[in-house]
């Protein structure tokens, strides 16, 4: 398997519409992405969602992606997969047919317009950090394991494994 450049984790999630078939199509696009190889995926997870509470349960899981795309890069593929899986921007934290959030970036930080990584609120989402703990469990997220991390906030959030 080509692992060739940097380890990044990205965030996915879905909510519209087949929720399982968009996250199943954005990996698929995801893999045909040149410059991007996807190593995993973890479980899906049935999440209640957070931020704007007035909709359907979420889909969600993380992929462990090598990319040789620089992070801007990188965005602007995952939000050209957004495009095509027909998402459109209404509500912020509103309902979606796809979410593609780059959590990770090898591990640098990034603070620019538009891209902030690590993802700023990663590290308060039981659907971010336990996905992210099944296939990483030792990485560390906001100073902490992010088994422990996905530990507490699973006991504090609705989060339940599906697949
Ligand atoms: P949240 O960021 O809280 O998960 P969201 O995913 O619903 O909310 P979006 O509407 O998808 O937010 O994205 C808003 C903007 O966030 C995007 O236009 C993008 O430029 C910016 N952004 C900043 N950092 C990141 C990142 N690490 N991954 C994805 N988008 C990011
Ligand atoms: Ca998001
Ligand atoms: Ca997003």
């Amino acid at each position: 398997m080509l692992t060739e450049g940097i380890r990044c984790f990205i965030g996915l999630g879905s909510n519209m519409g087949d929720a399982r078939a968009n996250i199943r199509e954005a990996l698929k696009l995801l893999v045909n992405t040149r410059g991007i190889s996807v190593v995993s995926s973890a479980p899906l997870y049935r999440t209640a969602p957070v931020g704007y509470t007035d909709q359907d349960h979420f889909i969600n899981t993380v992929a462990e992606i090598y990319t040789t795309l620089s992070p801007r890069s990188l965005l602007d593929n995952l939000q050209d997969i957004e495009n095509r899986l027909g998402r459109v921007r209404l509500i912020r934290w509103g309902p979606r047919t796809i979410d593609l959030d780059l959590l990770l970036y090898g591990d640098e930080s990034i603070h620019e317009p538009g891209l902030e990584v690590p993802h700023p609120r990663m590290h308060q989402r039981a659907f971010v950090v336990v996905p992210l703990a099944d296939l990483c469990p030792d990485l560390l997220v906001n100073g902490e394991r992010v088994d422990e991390l996905a530990r507490r906030l699973s006991s504090e959030q609705d989060i339940y494994a599906i697949a």
